[in-house]
């Protein structure tokens, strides 16, 4: 005989279809009552709280069409979650777990806190491929590179089947004292304008998300690894938000994209690697749980970074003269994402060029990204600055120019997100300080005029990371 009540905390798991969580309940209680805590002591920036509100209300409406009804808190988990403990029946709480320092730590006391009130307690992998303790090296170590890592990963997730709704999920219409409306949480009340331009470009929510990959599948998985490295065409998947908010499962775009019979080979492993970062980054955040703020390799502690607010305003807005790095970083505000090629050169300009420590970058990027995400953003950062486990040699600097030539060869991104510079040739689009004068004139045209001088020299400010570098070593 099956209990009666079982309770589902929502967190980072916005779903109702293959939620680990959900279906082992259904399998236990006869009604599953869904509970979503607005965490106020956990970080989130100003583009995910407008995500957020999109994504909790979309999930409360497909829950009210199961039957049901959602229960929204906000405040402190563990108060949150004793006082429901105090006046709720029911014999069964889960959730699916997170990996981050903080999430870990809380979920431990919550845990330790309903097994107290002798209330079972349970928790399931929804959030990625493979969970950082299952994959290790011949050692028994985990991995710090990326490749043995990945190798060692697919074999596992092969062998894994996607858990599915075979049961029937039957959510609870009880409303819990004290639960709150979507409006209450005030995610959106700062920043009104500019949200409503980031607004244009997505669609939160588990059935847009299931839409954009079976359209991603269908229109744009063959030219994936050949396109994915030009930002002037769109031919990346764009999950990233839906992911880093568990709008859909990492094992189902896995096995969707593997079993499908058109997308070729290779395609496909391109695919399925980058996916694989997403786990990697979890892997080296749950191993080195202060890399959101300290470097991996110690040494970089004593880098000598310089403060130059300017420079770091100028970054942040997009005006530092150097346009592919100006339209990734005028991307990013407009539409709250940014190519991933552009990611690592404005990194690499932030962290080399202008020496600007790279938890500058880190938490522009976590206050602007629709997909901010604790694991990818700081392994991003720790990977493009130098300092990461396995990351980019820090000699190896990104040179804007020939980046922006070899990636935007026609110059359509930078004129996308730069109309300043609309009308420059392309042979100029990417160093348009380098426009003879004559040619500023016919274009009518005047490099600190209509657009800015380069606010530092590409060459000197090579050297002198490398200068900075050397001081390390
Ligand atoms: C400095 C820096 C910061 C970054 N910050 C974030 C972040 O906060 N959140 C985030 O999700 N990604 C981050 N990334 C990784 C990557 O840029 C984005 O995941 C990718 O651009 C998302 O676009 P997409 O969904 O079209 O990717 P696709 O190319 O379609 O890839 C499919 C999925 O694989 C995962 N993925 C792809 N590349 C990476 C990668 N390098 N690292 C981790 N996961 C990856 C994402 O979940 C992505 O949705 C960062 C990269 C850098 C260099």
């Amino acid at each position: 005989m099956k209990a009666k009540f079982g309770i589902h905390w929502f967190r980072q798991d916005l779903r109702i279809e293959n939620n680990p969580s959900l279906i082992s309940l259904s399998e236990k209680v006869q009604q599953v009552i869904p509970i979503y805590i607005f965490d106020t002591n956990q970080r989130i920036g100003s583009v995910s709280k407008w995500w957020l509100e999109k994504s909790i209300s979309s999930l409360s409406l497909n829950i009210s069409k199961h039957g049901g009804k959602l229960n929204i808190f906000m405040g402190q988990p563990e108060k949150i979650i004793s006082s429901i403990i105090k006046e709720e029946k029911f014999d069964l709480f889960s959730w699916n777990r997170l990996y981050d320092p903080y999430s870990i730590n809380r979920d431990t006391k919550i845990k330790s806190l309903i097994s107290t009130a002798k209330i079972e307690c349970e928790s399931h992998n929804g959030y990625l491929l493979n969970e950082p303790w299952n994959i290790k090296n011949k050692s028994g170590s985990f991995f710090k590179v990326f490749t043995p890592y990945w190798r060692n990963c697919d074999q596992v997730i092969k062998s894994n089947k996607l858990k599915k709704n075979n049961v029937k999920i039957c959510f609870a219409k009880i409303k819990i004292n004290k639960e709150i409306n979507i409006e209450e949480l005030n995610l959106t009340t700062n920043n009104k304008k500019w949200l409503k331009k980031i607004e244009k470009n997505w669609h939160p929510g588990e059935i847009n998300a299931q839409k954009k990959l079976k359209l991603y599948i269908l229109d744009k998985a063959n030219n994936y690894s050949n396109g994915r490295d030009r930002p002037d065409k769109d031919f990346t998947s764009k999950l990233s938000p839906h992911l880093h908010f568990g709008e859909i499962s990492p094992f189902q775009v896995y096995h969707d994209i593997q079993n499908d019979k058109k997308i070729n080979i290779l395609n496909k492993n391109k695919f399925l690697a980058e996916l694989g970062w997403r786990d990697f980054s979890y892997n080296l955040l749950y191993h080195y749980p202060t890399m959101i703020s300290k470097p991996i390799q110690n040494k970089f502690n004593k880098f000598p970074w310089i403060k130059n607010n300017k420079h770091l305003n100028l970054w942040q807005k997009g005006i530092t003269g150097i346009p592919i790095v100006d339209a990734g970083m005028r991307q990013l505000y407009k539409t709250g994402w940014m190519h991933n090629r552009v990611r690592m050169i404005v990194g690499s300009f932030l962290t080399k060029n202008l020496l600007l420590h790279w938890k500058h970058g880190e938490e522009w990027f976590f206050d602007t990204l629709v997909d901010a995400d604790v694991g990818s953003n700081s392994a991003g950062w720790q990977w493009i600055s130098g300092c990461g486990a396995d990351a980019s040699p820090y000699f190896r600097i990104f040179n804007p120019i020939l980046q922006g030539q070899k990636f935007d060869p026609n110059g359509d991104y930078v004129r996308e997100f730069v109309p300043e510079l609309k009308k420059i040739p392309t042979k100029y689009i990417h160093n348009p300080w380098q426009m003879p004068l004559i040619d500023q004139e016919t274009y009518k045209f005047k490099i600190g005029e209509n657009y800015p001088s380069p606010v530092v020299d590409l060459k000197e400010t090579r050297e002198r990371a490398l200068s900075a570098f050397k001081t390390i070593n």
